[in-house]
């Protein structure tokens, strides 16, 4: 199936961040500074105002911070699916999708819960993270 969804733009500030989850690696940009890692990705450290960021290889390991099962159709998406804020092992929070076996339930999707990163390879350029169960 053809992808048909909102594809980034990826931009000075997010390419390295693009470039990783296309080569299947989750980074975080990180302040030299303050060392601090954050997101989204942006040009000045938000927790000390540096300029010195450097990008590091997250673990991929996150936990379910909230969610909404989302039963309206949208491109790119099949319906019904889950919208996520997770907080990353590195202390960021992203806005993501998780992945599940089958339909969404909320029986299965316990706050907190153990995910990992998962990598849909959508067009020939853009790789999106999302997240499943941690095993
Ligand atoms: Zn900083």
């Amino acid at each position: 199936m053809t992808y048909d969804g909102a594809l980034p733009r990826p931009t000075p500030e997010t390419r390295a961040f693009w470039d990783g989850t296309k080569a299947h690696r989750l980074m975080l940009p990180w302040c030299e500074a303050c060392g601090q890692p954050h997101f989204y990705p942006r040009a000045i450290c938000p927790h000390c105002l540096s300029d010195r960021l450097d990008w590091r290889q997250a673990s991929g390991r996150a936990t379910l911070y909230s969610y909404v099962i989302n039963h309206r159709p949208a491109k790119g998406f099949e319906a019904p699916y889950v919208i996520a804020a997770v907080t990353l092992d590195e202390g960021p929070r992203m806005l993501t999708n998780i992945e599940t076996d089958g339909p969404p339930e909320p029986d299965a999707l316990r706050l907190d819960m153990a995910l990992e990163v998962v990598f849909a390879d959508v067009t020939d350029e853009i790789t999106l993270p999302r997240f499943r169960p941690a095993p």
